[in-house]
């Protein structure tokens, strides 16, 4: 689901195909998200996702302190 492969995290909208723009805090945040094309509406399921997520916040939290690390200037 989620594409790793654009430099701008989101994922494709599982009915057209078209790259929602999104980021790891809105996907933890929102309730769910809108694709710009199709308007299709994706809900997440935090119940069923709740696994998936844990992992996306590692994940996230991951990236933040590697961000501080590259930033750090002594
Ligand atoms: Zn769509």
């Amino acid at each position: 689901m989620i594409n790793n492969n654009q430099r701008q995290p989101g994922l494709n909208c599982p009915k057209c195909g078209h790259f929602i723009p999104t980021t790891i805090s809105e996907l933890l945040s929102a309730r769910g998200l809108r694709c710009p094309h199709c308007r299709l509406e994706l809900t997440i399921n935090r119940q069923e996702s709740k696994r998936a997520m844990e992992i996306l916040k590692n994940v996230d939290d991951a990236q933040k302190n590697l961000q501080k690390a590259s930033t750090f200037k002594p």
